[in-house]
């Protein structure tokens, strides 16, 4: 069996302005989460995208599995193509429809015959399939105006396109076409879903980690890694930086008052995180903050937070309850890793009564008992960096 996906136009998450390039880079995105399954072959051709295995033997659903979370489809339709040829569509249609058309009362067949060579007009072919399926199904009756399912057949320029099921497709805009942001991942419940709501809405994603060995496990950068794999399933490839965080957290314990720990810690966090973000050509930071979550996540506190970096930074979770968050955390498939418990780095040395309501001043006084452009420096320079993707070896 022969089967294929087309998206039509209707189908796309887009619409409007821009739509030949969004259409260019979702063709492209398509091409890259699904090339790791085998031969594929992925074209536009007048306004649809015919997604076409090449192999007989090839694994048709990891493929509609992935087809679902690529961004700028609204929905997508498996079809079957046949040669073009009346007696092979009318012989292949019945066992193709089965589940369309066993539990359904009444149908309908829309032809569309842009091949004008084929000898049928495509009145003569609905009547033609219309009365095929009736033989199968006994039980279904014709209704043109409101039918319980509407049966599509194509003659295209290649072969005859039998429409079956139509599937929800993952929304958005096709990654890339908003350009590039970094997110600030932890190993928690928030900031993964953060990535994945800023994906769909076409941002290219970067990421960095702040690891904290020995307070810290590889363990949890292992855990950040594989909730950045889900993510990429969305977002395409994620390049991860993991930043050495040990000195600058313990010089803050040190050298900084207690109250102000997660504040100046925070604040750092921005801050390398906006200069590797830059090197990397990202218009903004992507964080998981909700306002009200915890004590660093007060307004003023994330003012504070926000008056070290100029790039944006994008709250995507900010107005969202945590139980909201965690339904999201479900849908991705993130939740059940972000609740093993490895220690993140914000945990290590956080104070017991942290300031809900600081004053920037007072936090920058604080700060100038660090050398902390010294301390940036270093910590950027031991980033490491690596590319995940659904198919890397965790
Ligand atoms: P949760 O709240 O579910 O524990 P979280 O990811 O929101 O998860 P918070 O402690 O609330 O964790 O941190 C707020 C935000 O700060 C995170 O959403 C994330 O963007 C960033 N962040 C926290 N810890 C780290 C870290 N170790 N590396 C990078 N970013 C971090
Ligand atoms: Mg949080």
């Amino acid at each position: 069996m022969n089967e294929i996906i087309l998206i039509k136009n209707g189908e796309l998450a887009l619409k409007g302005l821009n739509r030949m390039t969004f259409e260019d880079i979702l063709v492209k995105n398509i091409r890259r989460r699904i090339s790791a399954f085998g031969n594929i072959s992925v074209r536009k051709a007048q306004s649809t995208i015919y997604i076409e295995p090449k192999d007989e033997d090839y694994p048709f659903d990891p493929v509609l599995d992935a087809m679902r979370q690529v961004f700028g489809i609204a929905a997508f339709t498996r079809a079957l193509a046949v040669e073009k040829d009346m007696d092979v569509i009318l012989k292949a249609a019945p066992k193709y429809l089965e589940n369309r058309l066993k539990n359904a009362k009444t149908f309908k067949v829309e032809s569309k015959r842009s091949d004008k060579r084929f000898p049928l007009t495509s009145p003569e072919i609905s009547r033609e399939l219309g009365g095929a399926l009736l033989a199968a199904y006994p039980h279904l009756k014709v209704d043109v105006h409101h039918p319980d399912e509407v049966i599509m057949v194509e003659i295209r320029d290649y072969a005859a396109y039998i429409h079956g099921e139509q599937i929800k497709g993952a929304g958005g805009m096709p990654v890339g076409s908003g350009g590039r942001a970094a997110v600030l991942i932890s190993g928690g419940i928030d900031s993964p879903v953060a990535a994945y709501m800023m994906s769909k809405r076409g941002l290219e994603l970067n990421a960095v980690h702040f690891a904290s060995p020995p307070y810290t496990s590889p363990r949890a950068e292992l855990k950040v890694k594989r909730l950045l794999q889900k993510v990429s399933g969305y977002s395409g490839t994620i390049r991860l930086g993991i930043v050495p965080f040990t000195e600058i957290q313990e010089k803050i314990g040190e050298c900084c008052p207690e109250e102000y720990f997660t504040l100046i810690m925070r604040r750092f966090m921005m801050k390398i995180a906006e200069r590797i973000a830059k090197e990397r050509g990202c218009g903004a930071l992507i964080t998981g903050e909700s306002v009200g979550q915890v004590a660093s996540q007060t307004l003023p506190a994330l003012a504070v937070t926000d008056a070290v970096v100029s790039m944006p930074v994008l709250r995507p979770v900010i107005g969202m309850d945590k139980d909201e968050i965690i339904e999201i955390s479900r849908k991705i498939d993130t939740f059940k890793t972000s609740i093993e418990p490895y220690e993140d780095c914000c945990t290590v040395f956080t104070p017991k009564h942290p300031k809900t309501r600081p004053q920037l001043e007072k936090v920058e006084e604080a700060e100038r008992a660090l050398n902390v452009d010294e301390l940036i420096d270093r910590a950027v320079e031991g980033t490491t960096f690596e590319l995940i993707d659904p198919q890397t070896e965790l």
